[in-house]
Formats: C-alpha cells, structure tokens, sequence
C-alpha cells in the first residue's frame, strides 16, 4: 500500500510552484550573486537550453593552479566517522588538540566494544542500508564517484587485535594532563560548543558556531534550551537518519536553513514596508518568500529520491517497482519524524514528501564526499621522521599509543556534502580538472585544480567515474547519473 503524505494535496500548488524550474536568467541571477559573495570572477556558470548548466573559466588558468575552492551549501560528517574524528560541525576542520583526538577516539572506541552500541549491522534489509561510507582515507580526490557499497562498515569492530594502554592514559590525553612530545607543532583551534547545549555539535570559532545556528542548527539542536516533545522528536529522527542513512540529516539541514531564511526574509520585507502594514503580519505561507528562500535548492534538485536511486546489483529488474516503492516509504517515515520536530506551518509545504523526495533525490544525485586529512596522521609521520636521539625519546611514549590506534590510525573526515559550483560541473571522461585536497586544504571545502592549462571561456569538466575504466563500465556507472556521456574520448571508443 502506497502511503500518502496529507501535504502533499494540501499544498499541491504551492509544491509545483517550488518545483517548476528556474528561468535561465533565474540561474544566472543566482550563480552571478554567489560568485560575486565569493569575490571569485575567475569562472562563470551558464545555462545551455541542452545541456544544463555548466561552468566555465572567465580567464586562463594553468596546469594544476587551483580552479575553485567551494563552499559547501549543507554538509555532514558520517555518524560513525564522529568516533573518529572531532572536527567543527560548520567548517569541518579538526578542533581540541592531537591528544584530544586520539584520547576521545580511543575513550569512544572502548565505549562501544564494551556495549551494545547502535552497530549492529544484522538488520541490512535491503532497504535500510545506503549509507554512502567511503573507504578512501587517503584524502585525495576520488570524491566524485557514487560510493554504492552500502555494507556500512562498522567503525566499532575491526579493532580486535587493539592495545590497551595503561590505566588513566586515555583520561589525561582527554583532559589535557598528557602532553605529547612535539604535538605543539601541530596545534588546533579549541572546540567551542554549541550555544544550544547539545553536546552533540562542536566548532572552530564562536563565528563557526554563530554561522551554524544561524543558518540550520538552531532548528535542528537537541539542546536543553528546546522544549522536551521537539527534543525528543529530533532525537527519533536522527536516530532513524543514523540506522538507515546519512542523507536524511542533509535534508534536514537543507529544510532548516531554508525555513530560517524564509523568516528572515519576511523580516526584512516587513520591515521594508513598514511597521504599521499589519496585513503582512499573518502567517500564512508567503510563497514568494519561500520560492527565494528556497532558490538554493531550486538551483540543484532535478528528480525524486526514489525514482533515481540506483538499483543495487543484487536486485533484479522485476523487483524494481517494489525497491523503488520501499525507498520512498523510507523517506515518508523519516520526513514524519522530522516533521513531528519541525513543522513550520508557514513552510508547510517543505513538509511534503514531493519536496523531501526531490532534496534528497538532488543529494544522492551529486553524493559528494566530504573528506578533511587528519592532523593525527601528520603527528605521526613528523615524529617517523625524526632523527636519533629524538625520535627514540619520542617513540617511547608514543608507540603504545600508535599500537593502541592501531593500522586505521590516520583516519580522514569523511561527511556527505552538497557543493553548489562544483555540481554544475559537467562530466568528460576526459576532464581538464579534478577534486583534489591539497596539503593546505584543511577544511571541508571543494578543491578543484586544473589538470591541464585552461583557456578563458572553455568549458570546466571533472570526472564523475574513474575515467580510466573501460567504455562499458563508463557508460554503466554514468547511467547512475541520469545520461549517456558523449565526450570526445566516449565518441571514439564507442563500439
Ligand atoms: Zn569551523
Ligand atoms: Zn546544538
Ligand atoms: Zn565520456
């Protein structure tokens, strides 16, 4: 039985109104104004009748400068990935000190062998797993292809053959009693928490922190400071989010943000037209209002979650119909739970599975990794690199400490991120640029760097899929995408 979401009638004209697409001087509008916010004139983004949109270069750049440095619209970090690695919920960059990461990683660690910890991966229906893991801890660029393996692998377990250190060791690394041997060398902002109290988000800087309430957490925080009914709801939701997949908590956030600028668009207008024009006062949904709080999103969704899913090998074509029917009562049960926490009745019709199929159908459509190095890596490899009698000295206190963390000691950030430039990037199985962290690029922007030189006006392409594959496995892992590449290397291999 198909469910049916209430809103979905209710706000039927509403829905088709933020879903009908924007005019291309609409995309220009918007694209011309981000870039400018940016102050980056360097590239253009242009709507081709076509092709969609695409992005280009306003001047010549060389081999291997850097093209474009994108900040990311909404973004997370994979809820196993936060054992691993304290970073700031904002900008993604790793906060506390290389004793705090390790100690809080080993104290979390041993919390959850010693529990039952929400791991248990038994319960893999074929639904409820698409967490989009990456296994790539390597921090280089690989970020654009769909990661499908979905087994959500368990950060908990492989640690069998740990060490453990001695008693209290965890304890003082935590609280800052244990100084490492040169980690000054390799400081970090202190973690600033969440105004709201949540204990659950962490920043850089009290501007991280303040941009963050700003634009979505203040509606998503689990702090005291909300009432307990929300607070209990958000929790129901983002443990939902957490059992069957990330990209929930990105829809979430996409939906917050665009309710708090819808409010602080209608403040302005007020404003502007005067505080004595009390017929503006009402709180029925403005829907120009929310058509331009909405736009970021206008800008990127194309299709439902469940209509451009991918079909996981191990289903066959005749069960399409049912796995595309699961996948969408999926999302209607995690949009109830967040609607139960967030209902905003003058954006209700963000509250529609129409609108939450589409956001979410626009994240899995351009499921980029969010990957940030780790600074404990570099301790690491600094102290490798010593020489004698230091790195003797050093090595005594830190090599149980190594042994405790183990081979994966040098676990990257790894989050899910929608990145509003770099997705109007096309694909070319030849591309003349590529996502690529560089040593400096510490944080949890999109880095894209030119493999070749660029001439102003050409067209900026990356890759979707290892470009290497052959012509088939291509042209079937592009499929996934929604098109048929036919890029000059594509022309001449085909068959
Ligand atoms: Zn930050
Ligand atoms: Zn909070
Ligand atoms: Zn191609």
């Amino acid at each position: 039985m198909e469910s049916i979401c209430p809103i979905d009638s209710r706000c039927a004209n509403e829905i088709a109104a933020l879903l009908s697409p924007p005019s291309p001087l609409q995309v220009q509008e918007y694209y011309h104004k981000l870039l400018s916010r940016r102050n980056c004139s360097s590239i253009i983004v242009k709507q081709d009748g076509n092709f969609g949109k695409g992005v280009y270069a306003a001047v010549d750049f060389n081999e291997e400068e850097l093209v474009l440095k994108d900040q990311m619209l909404v973004g997370v970090q994979h809820s196993s990935n936060k054992i691993d690695c304290f970073v700031c919920s904002s900008c993604f960059c790793f906060i506390g000190s290389v004793e705090l990461q390790i100690g809080r990683r080993l104290y979390l660690q041993e919390l959850g062998a010693s529990g039952s910890h929400g791991c248990d991966m038994s319960d893999s229906s074929n639904t409820s797993k698409y967490n989009h893991d990456t296994d790539s801890s390597d921090g280089e660029d690989n970020s654009y292809e769909k990661k499908e393996d979905g087994d959500g692998e368990c950060s908990f377990g492989g640690s069998e053959a740990k060490v453990h250190l001695p008693e209290g060791v965890v304890q003082s690394l935590m609280n800052g009693h244990m100084r490492l041997p040169y980690s000054k060398e390799f400081s970090m902002p202190p973690a600033v928490p969440c105004p709201g109290g949540c204990g659950e988000s962490f920043y850089c800087s009290t501007s991280c922190a303040e941009a963050d309430w700003e634009s979505c957490h203040s509606l998503i925080c689990t702090g005291e400071w909300s009432d307990t009914a929300r607070r209990e709801a958000l929790l129901k939701f983002i443990k939902h989010a957490n059992e069957t997949n990330d990209i929930f908590l990105l829809a979430a956030k996409a939906i917050s943000s665009t309710i708090l600028r819808y409010h602080k668009l209608k403040e302005r207008c007020l404003l502007e037209k005067g505080k004595h024009d009390k017929s503006h006062l009402s709180n029925h949904c403005d829907l120009t209002i929310l058509s331009e709080a909405w736009r970021p999103i206008a800008m990127g969704h194309k299709r439902r979650w469940w209509d451009c899913i991918a079909l996981p090998d191990d289903i066959s074509s005749s069960d399409e119909v049912a796995f595309r029917m699961q996948i969408r009562d999926l999302a209607f049960e995690s949009l109830q739970l967040l609607t139960t926490a967030i209902f905003d009745r003058e954006c209700e019709p963000l509250f529609s599975l129409e609108i939450y199929g589409h956001i979410i159908g626009m994240f899995e459509q351009n499921n980029l990794d969010l990957v940030v190095a780790s600074p404990v890596e570099d301790y690491f490899l600094y102290i490798d690199d010593l020489t004698y009698p230091e790195k003797e000295k050093a090595e005594e206190i830190t090599r149980p400490i190594l042994d405790a963390l183990g081979e994966d000691y040098s676990i990257c950030c790894q989050g899910t991120a929608f990145f509003p430039l770099q997705s109007c990037m096309n694909h070319s199985c030849c591309p003349n640029a590529k996502a690529f962290k560089r040593e400096e690029d510490r944080d949890g922007q999109a880095t894209i760097i030119a493999l070749r030189s660029i001439r102003k006006g050409e067209e900026i392409t990356i890759s979707y899929v290892d470009e290497d594959h052959p012509y088939e496995e291509r042209q079937a892992s592009l499929a996934d995408y929604g098109f048929k590449c036919r890029c000059p290397k594509c022309v001449e291999e085909q068959p």
